[in-house]
């Protein structure tokens, strides 16, 4: 890799992918399963990028940077763990269920199978937190979010936020808040209020107003770097990959209007025929020499910003909860997650739970102790048993830059995969894959980043 490439023979070209996230991991995979020789390099000593995974010392489990979930409709993402050989260690329902619950009162969202893209009207009908008025016209508002063509009016709908959109379509604060936010916040990672209606009214129609399939949700019961980043690692390996991990990429060098390699933290300086950044967009725009970083086509991911999650992660000396997840309405604990059924584990004793705060504005910056008080307190308020039980253990874990926003006017600032750089394409959630920032999204962007490279080769 450090001798300039020889284009002449019949070798698999070879391409540099820089950075291990999920988008680079895809990306490498499926140049590979094109026949190119690829390294990938990436600057953690474990591959997985932002859904990852570690040890707590303390619990003896693994633990992870975030609750991810994915829905039955993110197909890219479940065929990249089909490919790992790993479905087996993620959990996907069978059909759509879900409690929410407020202030004591609980309600099932359910698919029913056989209604297709109505599966949900007979939960919807039961919901017990809406009125009867608010249903209606919520229904109303469920069928307009279904028919509107939104590639037609993208640039409108991307210019309002759902929520202004929502108004205008006649719904209800109630239901906004009980309804259309319980599933804007926890898959945008932000509130109703500020995403646009393009993104927004994009996850009603992907993942719950399509099929009772595409709605089922899923997530992994081991910890994600055992289920992806491990794994994946491996496969590329068994393919003939080179997998650099704690190398830092420090910088791209250009020549003659291309790509000439990259310079890493170890002062080796790399050679490719194509290069495939998956890195963020802060550190890739970083890495550019400054009239490249200027060029409007790249310059405009500078735009982009980012939102945060929290994660309480709270061992309990005695069992909670009974489901496996559960949504509240109304209380900072928005989706508590039953990780020691997930997981699997025998312990009958003892409980670990995880509370996923999405949009985390509030706590990203609290301290740890005030966190604990709060969330302790709350989780005794929503759950009885817990009034009784003991916490073993109490972790917090932020990520401040979880996901790239999907505000108004965000779509303009998400380049494609193929630049204007000949020899250099994108991956990443952020490059331009009609999805919002999520796992389906990264994986999308590096098979997007493949196919732009493997159809200019
Ligand atoms: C707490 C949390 C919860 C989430 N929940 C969900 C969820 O429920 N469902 C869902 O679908 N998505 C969820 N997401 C989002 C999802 O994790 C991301 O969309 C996805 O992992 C992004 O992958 P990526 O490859 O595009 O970017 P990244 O994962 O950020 O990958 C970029 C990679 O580049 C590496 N890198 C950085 N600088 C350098 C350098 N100089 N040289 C070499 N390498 C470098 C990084 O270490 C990283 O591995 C969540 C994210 C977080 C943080």
């Amino acid at each position: 890799m450090g001798q300039k490439p020889d284009t002449s023979g019949s070798a698999p070209r070879r391409v540099i992918v820089l950075g291990g996230g999920l988008a680079g991991l895809s990306a490498s995979r499926a140049l590979v399963e094109r026949g190119y020789g690829v390294t990938l390099i990436e600057k953690r000593p474990f591959l997985g990028g932002r859904a990852f995974s570690f040890q707590d010392q303390q619990a003896g489990v693994q633990v992870d940077n975030g609750q991810h979930v994915f829905l039955g409709c993110c197909t890219y993402y479940i065929d990249f763990l089909e490919a790992l050989g790993v479905t087996e260690h993620a959990f996907l329902q069978d059909t759509l269920r879900t409690e929410v619950i407020r202030n004591g009162k609980r309600g099932v969202l359910f698919s029913t199978p056989w209604l297709g893209p109505l599966h949900l009207l007979p939960s919807f009908l039961l919901y017990p937190h809406l009125s009867l008025r608010d249903k209606l016209l919520a229904a109303y508002g469920l069928a307009r979010a279904k028919l509107t063509d939104r590639a037609r009016q993208a640039g409108a709908l991307d210019r309002e936020t759902l929520y202004q959109w929502l108004r205008r379509h006649h719904q209800s604060e109630r239901a906004i808040d009980y309804l259309w936010n319980l599933i804007v916040l926890p898959t945008l990672n932000d509130h109703v209020r500020d995403v646009s209606a393009d993104m927004g009214l994009m996850v009603f129609q992907e993942g719950l107003l399509k099929g009772p399939k595409d709605a089922t949700v899923g997530f992994s019961r081991i910890g994600l770097t055992e289920l992806t980043g491990a794994p994946a690692g491996r496969f590329l390996q068994e393919h003939g990959a080179t997998v650099e991990t704690g190398k830092s990429v420090e910088a791209l060098q250009f020549e003659d209007g291309s790509v000439a390699g990259v310079r890493l933290s170890d002062g080796a300086l790399l050679h490719a025929d194509a290069y495939v950044s998956a890195l963020p967009y802060d550190v890739f725009l970083s890495l550019l020499p400054a009239d490249v970083a200027g060029d409007g086509f790249f310059a405009k991911a500078a735009g982009l910003t980012s939102s945060p999650i929290v994660g309480v992660h709270l061992w309990y000396d005695r069992p909670i909860m009974e489901q496996d997840f559960v949504a509240f309405l109304d209380s900072p604990v928005q989706w508590v997650f039953n990780k020691s059924r997930i997981q699997g584990s025998n312990d009958a004793g003892q409980q670990y739970v995880c509370v996923s705060v999405s949009g985390a504005w509030d706590y990203i910056d609290m301290p740890k102790d005030q966190l604990r008080e709060l969330f302790a307190r709350e989780m005794q308020t929503l759950f009885p048993r817990a009034r009784e039980a003991k916490i073993d253990r109490f972790l917090v874990v932020k990520q401040p830059q979880a996901t790239f926003r999907s505000i108004p006017g965000a779509s303009v600032h998400r380049p494609s995969q193929r630049t204007p750089i000949a020899n250099l394409f994108l991956a990443g959630d952020w490059t331009a894959t009609g999805w919002p920032s999520t796992m389906e999204g990264a994986v999308r962007s590096g098979v997007f980043a493949a196919e732009a490279l493997d159809s200019g080769a």
